[in-house]
């Protein structure tokens, strides 16, 4: 097993950042606590629009979920077409649902600008069960996925995979060309200080001095956040990449689109540029790092779904050579929060397992609210925000999860 991402071990040189004596002691419209996607695209549209603007990551550019991710972008949110309607309405919904698509589009420009970027169109969905939303059958099913499971699929044409971690350090680096300062290795905290804030961490020598502060930690550090941490809660997720073997992967997986399930606690999966497969699985409130146990399952599913090839890649003596998880932060309600406060302390963040899209959707109308638009919000101020219930809330989620994959279990015995 070979240590860190897959992602980390093909990206090349980190982007170059600020260093912390740039912006310590310094005067800012707009301090922006995480460089994830989030907070990076957000900075890069405020320093266009001309604020003075700092983005402040704890780790490296990417070491949040935003650069260790499965790397598939398609429209909508977390929560699913038919919950938003529920949630916030029809008119609301559609608002968000378009500024989705375009989050997607916004995206997908960016990504197919640049070749090192790996992106590719298609995302197919698979269903174990016959499904009047997936219109191909088992033979152009069995065409593009050799798994005896599959039966049912759709395809999404204007979805695209690509490699998240490299597109997070090219936006790094163009968001520093617009203006913005940004520094990595520098967790931070903000604190009021009359008039405005003042954001200060261990690596800063001084306290930055900021108009307004965006939260833009996604489900890293909920627990020293409180505005956060009391309405998201951190949820783990899992992905492990195998050895490269371009001929076996792609008899059994012939498609180039990236591909996921619909059971209730699905796996997805796609082929990467260098002849490996990324297998993407399982969500938990408490669950493990431990790369060999992440490996384990992983191999336990490929055998699963896909056991041709997963007895094909064992012949060959083709492991899983990577494994890794992510956090992400989900509401109740599995949307985000994405306030103007009045206080001028604003939330950007919980975009759960659907960021990709939803999190420059998001940041895009935070900047047109923080440039003066006041109706750019309205469709997020409609979401509430339910409280979590820290442990509790936690253990409810796990026992969620868990029903789910037991109902996923039960439905797969009967099929
Ligand atoms: C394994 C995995 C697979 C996923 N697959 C997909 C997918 O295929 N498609 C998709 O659309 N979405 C996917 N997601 C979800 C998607 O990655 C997230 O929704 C998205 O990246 C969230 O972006 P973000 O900027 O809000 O959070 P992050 O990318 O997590 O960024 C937040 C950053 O804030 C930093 N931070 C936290 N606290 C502080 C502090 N006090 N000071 C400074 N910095 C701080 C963290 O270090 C982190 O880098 C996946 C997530 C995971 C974990």
């Amino acid at each position: 097993m070979q240590p860190g991402t897959w992602y980390e071990a093909t990206a090349g040189a980190p982007p170059a950042t600020d260093p912390p004596e740039a912006v310590a002691g310094a005067e800012v419209d707009v301090a922006i606590i995480g460089g994830g996607l989030a907070g990076l695209w957000l900075a890069g549209a405020l320093a266009r629009a001309g604020a003075r603007v700092a983005c402040l990551e704890a780790g490296a550019i990417g070491a949040g979920a935003s650069g260790r991710n499965g790397g598939f972008c398609s429209a909508g949110w977390a929560c699913g077409a038919r919950d938003l309607v529920a949630l916030v309405g029809p008119a609301h919904a559609a608002r968000l649902e378009e500024a989705a698509v375009a989050g997607r589009e916004a995206m997908a420009r960016r990504a197919f600008a640049d070749p090192g970027l790996q992106a590719r169109r298609g995302i197919l969905t698979l269903g174990l069960w016959p499904d009047p939303a997936l219109p191909l059958g088992p033979e152009a099913v069995a065409a593009r996925v050799r798994g005896p499971r599959y039966r049912a699929g759709a395809e999404d044409a204007a979805g695209f995979h690509f490699h998240p971690l490299r597109l997070l350090q090219a936006l790094a680096e163009e968001t520093r060309a617009a203006g913005a300062r940004i520094v990595a290795h520098c967790p931070a905290l903000p604190r009021p200080r009359a008039p405005g804030w003042e954001v200060a961490g261990p690596a800063l020598p001084a306290p930055i001095r900021a108009r307004a502060v965006v939260l833009a930690t996604g489900g890293y550090g909920l627990g020293d956040l409180p505005d956060l941490g009391r309405i998201l809660l951190p949820i783990r997720t899992f992905i492990a990449v195998t050895g490269p073997a371009p001929g076996i992967i792609a008899a059994h997986v012939p498609t180039d689109a990236a591909v996921s399930d619909t059971r209730r606690a699905g796996n997805y999966f796609r082929r990467l540029a260098d002849g490996r497969l990324l297998w993407g699985m399982g969500i938990s409130a408490f669950g493990t790092d431990r790369a060999e146990r992440i490996a384990a399952r992983a191999a336990a599913d490929l055998s699963a779904h896909l056991p041709a090839l997963a007895r094909d890649l064992k012949a060959a003596g083709v492991g899983f050579d990577f494994a890794w998880s992510g956090v992400m932060a989900y509401a109740r309600h599995f949307m985000p929060f994405v306030r103007a406060g009045r206080d001028g302390l604003h939330l950007l963040a919980g975009f759960g397992g659907h960021g990709m899209n939803t999190a420059p959707a998001a940041a895009e109308a935070l900047a047109q609210a923080l440039g003066g638009d006041g109706g750019a919000l309205a469709p997020f101020d409609a979401i509430p925000a339910p409280a979590v219930h820290g442990v509790l809330g936690r253990l409810s989620a796990e026992a969620h999860y868990r029903a789910l994959r037991l109902r996923d279990r039960l439905s797969e015995a009967a099929a």
